[in-house]
């Protein structure tokens, strides 16, 4: 007699590729009770809150898309935010994701009790369900510099991923912008475009890479449309770069480090024509040690005269400007900062109480880590999407969310099955996957003598330092000897 599954209530906190991902493979896998409980208005995550002037995605448009939906229409090789938005409000309207999903409702507490979790929404609603699955992303928390006199400035003033589009920004304004990272990169060069005065404020430079960036053609997209095969093969190709030459080159193989390295540092050279800007522009620490920038516009941009690169350091920020530390006042009328994210909070500032009461933030007073990046001890029946450790250089987190969401659908079966009624990771599987991944971030970039996002209040970078390949077989199978489990 065949026995029959039971079907779990999950929980997905968040409607960005991921919480997308996961509703639809559950419904696949015959999981039919789950709400999504997404805090703003429409889905698209990170790409529905970054709408900053040109931004894009580095990762080739179609190795950045789901496997089981590809985009023979993307328009060009690096597809901007707005059509990658519309993307997933595609992908989310062709699965009727939408259906599940409670918009404009934020997870404020999430319980554990025996078997259940307990989860309390911004509307005070109250939802019970067996599984929650944290699918919150990893940057979304904008980060302010600590500046001081910030409070202070006059004018128009706002972080990348909070852009202001009332505010008008025409030949006539001057702007500063404070950071050089991936998003700057980004920004800057449209808003030169716009004949503004742009000033950027660089802390430390950063390392670019020049990657061909080019619109596909009405016949190109019409040939993808008709022989799915070519789609495919681009996005094979992106992937063979990404996998072979660009993670394997930070994970620290001979080869690919160097040639990366010498494509960073030639673009540098034949990029920027005067040595004292091109000096300027030159990071004093190894190649991958920051997120390389893939861009094509920003050493052109900051070359045209009406943009500015300031590498005095800032010292503070006044009514009407930003002085630095040599004592010149820089007048600006709009200042955005551009200054990344607290990529530390994963799921907070959500109240994450587990067994005993445990939450989340005494849990990872000492250090943020889960085994596989995606289980804690002492929260049964719970994950974490793209936790600590899942990030894998430039590689595609469309992927990495695809292998996780199979790992966790494998988990969920086993409860299904009545293998148990709650799992948890052992905390000594916990701090031996911490060690081995130490182990491996020894050879990185990631240690290469710079502060970056990456890294921890310990100064551990939160990657994957192996290979992709990796990463793959070893999530192939839940290894049960590493987790606890018990049935009621
Ligand atoms: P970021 O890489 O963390 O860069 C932040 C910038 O702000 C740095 O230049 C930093 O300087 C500067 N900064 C911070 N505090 C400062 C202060 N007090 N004074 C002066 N400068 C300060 O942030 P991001 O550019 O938003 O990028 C974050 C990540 O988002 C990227 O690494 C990437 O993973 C992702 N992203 C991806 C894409 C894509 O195309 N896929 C696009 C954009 C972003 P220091 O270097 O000196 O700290």
């Amino acid at each position: 007699m065949t026995q029959v599954k039971r079907n779990p209530s999950v929980v997905i906190v968040g409607a960005g590729m991921t919480g997308i991902l996961m509703t639809i493979k559950l419904r696949q896998a015959g999981i039919t009770d789950i709400i999504v409980l997404e805090k703003k208005d429409a889905v698209g995550g990170t790409w529905r809150e970054n709408t900053y002037p040109g931004a894009a995605c580095d990762v080739p448009a179609h190795m950045y898309t789901y496997s089981f939906e590809a985009n023979p229409n993307w328009s060009r090789f690096f597809a901007r935010g707005p059509e990658i938005k519309q993307y997933f409000e595609h992908v989310a309207d062709k699965y009727d994701v939408k259906r599940d999903i409670r918009f404009n409702e934020e997870v404020t507490d999430a319980n554990y009790n025996k078997g259940k979790w307990t989860v309390k929404s911004s509307k005070n609603n109250t939802y019970v369900a067996d599984f929650i699955v944290c699918a919150t992303g990893i940057l979304h928390h904008p980060k302010f510099p600590d500046i001081p006199g910030i409070e202070n400035f006059k004018g128009a003033k706002f972080h990348t991923a909070q852009w202001d589009h009332k505010v008008n920004i025409s030949n006539a304004t001057r702007v500063g912008v404070i950071g050089t990272g991936s998003t700057a990169a980004q920004a800057i060069p449209e808003l030169i475009k716009t004949g503004a005065k742009v000033s950027v404020f660089q802390r430390t430079p950063q390392w670019l890479m020049h990657l061909p960036d080019f619109k596909f053609s009405i016949t190109m997209r019409k040939l993808m449309t008709r022989f799915p095969v070519i789609t495919k093969m681009h996005r094979n190709a992106g992937k063979f770069f990404l996998e072979h030459i660009f993670t394997k080159a930070v994970t620290g193989h001979f080869i690919q480090k160097h040639l990366l390295n010498f494509l960073c540092r030639a673009n540098l050279i034949l990029s920027v024509k005067d040595k004292v800007l091109r000096d300027k522009l030159r990071p004093n620490y190894q190649v991958g040690c920051k997120r390389v920038i893939i861009n094509t516009s920003f050493y052109k941009g900051i070359q045209q005269p009406n943009a500015e690169l300031v590498t005095d350091g800032i010292e503070r920020i006044t009514e009407t400007g930003i002085i630095t530390k040599d004592g010149k006042h820089h007048d600006v009328d709009v200042l955005v900062f551009s200054t990344g994210f607290n990529a530390f909070n994963f799921m907070r500032p959500m109240n994450l109480i587990g067994r005993n009461n445990l939450h989340i933030d005494t849990a990872w007073q000492h250090k943020i880590k889960a085994y596989r990046s995606m289980m804690l001890a002492g929260y049964p029946n719970f994950f974490l999407m793209l936790g600590p450790n899942t990030p894998i250089g430039n590689f595609s987190v469309i992927a990495m969310s695809e292998v996780q969401t199979d790992y966790v659908i494998k988990m969920i079966n086993k409860w299904r099955d009545d293998e148990f009624d709650e799992f948890e990771a052992k905390q000594e599987a916990i701090d031996e996957f911490n060690a081995y991944v130490k182990e491996g971030l020894k050879g990185t970039s990631w240690v290469g003598g710079c502060q970056s996002w990456y890294l921890d209040a310990d100064g551990d970078p939160i990657l994957w330092p192996y290979t992709w390949q990796r990463w793959v077989d070893e999530m192939q199978e839940p290894q049960m000897e590493h987790i606890d489990t018990a049935s009621f």
